[in-house]
């Protein structure tokens, strides 16, 4: 099929240029469209038949559920049980990069939730993603728009390598502001669990909701046979064609002395902090050292760098786990299948 190109500068883009998508939204077509955390591809969620195309475009497993996006946290209420916790983290932290699982309505299609009794919602605060959602008149179900498996898309160019052609359309909003996947915290009657951290951090979650469990695949890997309480916590996930090695030093001589000598092989790729290495074609700069934000803007985009330009391996740092870093280092262990290499 031909994919219809969309530019949608998110400072000043004239709502009239996404009528066609909210359109295509609403036929049962698929829209890839910017929010804050990366691309989604995005199908109107009560329609079984365009939510199933989601999974088919990007080769994604059936049991792997959907988030469902709204333009606004009241529109979510008929969707979702929502509770006195869901309000108060919507009062501190939505329209923003949170989503939260609640009981389900069962109102939207059997696909978004892949059957589970639960359903994940979330309203983004990008100007781009709210205004496609109003005018489609549907909560979008979206995954990341990538191949399954891949990493997420934080540039509408991302999108075109793996989906041009594919589906029905594209708007390009430019870079992504957070670039990981929005914070997923789960709410029932066991209380509040982090499934998946994100831009709204774990110590964010905690000053709203005072406890919350972490779910034991955030940074470890799955028991063989165990099911995880976020299907979608696999093994390997958003990782590049070549392997990454995530690096763990107790100082950084000891890191910038490994990155330099790493960056001697023109067929590695090292992703690192500003000036842990000279600067040359094969060394990444992910910013500075404390700068965890700046790191997940830019990671997904670097990974998929270091695979065009033909790195046979990838080195980068073990993220931290406080703040951003929790995200990171639940990001890049699967991104590495979990490969660490100690110095
Ligand atoms: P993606 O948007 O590609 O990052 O995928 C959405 C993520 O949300 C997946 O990892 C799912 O496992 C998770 N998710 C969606 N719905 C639920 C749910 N009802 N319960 C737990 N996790 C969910
Ligand atoms: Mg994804």
């Amino acid at each position: 099929m031909k994919t219809l190109f969309i530019n949608a500068d998110p400072e000043a883009f004239n709502p009239e240029c996404l009528t066609d998508c909210g359109e295509i939204i609403k036929c049962g077509g698929l829209v890839a469209f910017p929010t804050e955390t990366v691309y989604g591809l995005g199908a109107d969620g009560t329609n079984d038949v365009a939510v199933k195309k989601i999974f088919e475009a990007k080769g994604r497993p059936q049991n792997n559920p959907l988030i469902l996006h709204f333009a606004s946290v009241e529109d979510c209420a008929a969707f979702a049980e929502c509770d006195e916790r869901f309000f108060a983290l919507a009062d501190a932290f939505m329209p923003g990069p949170l989503t939260v699982v609640l009981p389900s309505k069962g109102k939207c299609a059997p696909s978004v939730t892949a059957g589970l009794d639960s359903v994940a919602v979330r309203v983004p605060i990008h100007p781009v993603a709210r205004e496609l959602i109003r005018l489609s008149g549907k909560p979008i179900a979206a995954p990341s728009a990538n191949i399954s498996g891949k990493p997420s898309p934080t540039l509408a160019e991302h999108v075109s390598a793996d989906l041009d052609g594919v589906i029905d359309a594209i708007i390009d909003g430019g870079a992504c502001s957070v670039g990981l996947e929005s914070t997923i915290v789960k709410l029932d009657e066991n209380g509040a669990t982090l499934l998946r951290p994100g831009g709204i951090t774990l110590e964010m979650l905690i000053s709203v909701l005072g406890d919350v469990a972490v779910a034991p695949e955030v940074l470890a890997p799955p028991e063989p046979g165990a099911v995880p309480l976020s299907p979608g916590m696999l093994l390997k996930h958003y990782a590049p064609n070549a392997p990454l090695y995530l690096v763990r030093a107790d100082s950084d001589v000891k890191m910038s002395e490994f990155f330099f000598e790493a960056s001697k092989d023109a067929e590695n790729a090292v992703i690192c902090f500003d000036g842990f290495a000279p600067k040359q074609s094969n060394v990444y700069y992910i910013g500075d050292k404390n700068d965890e934000f700046e790191h997940a803007r830019r990671l997904f985009d670097l990974l998929r760098v270091a695979d065009t330009n033909g790195a046979k391996r990838i080195y980068a740092p073990m993220p931290k786990r406080d703040g951003m870093g929790l995200a990171l280092q639940n990001r890049m262990l699967r991104a590495a299948a979990f490969r660490i290499k100690d110095l």
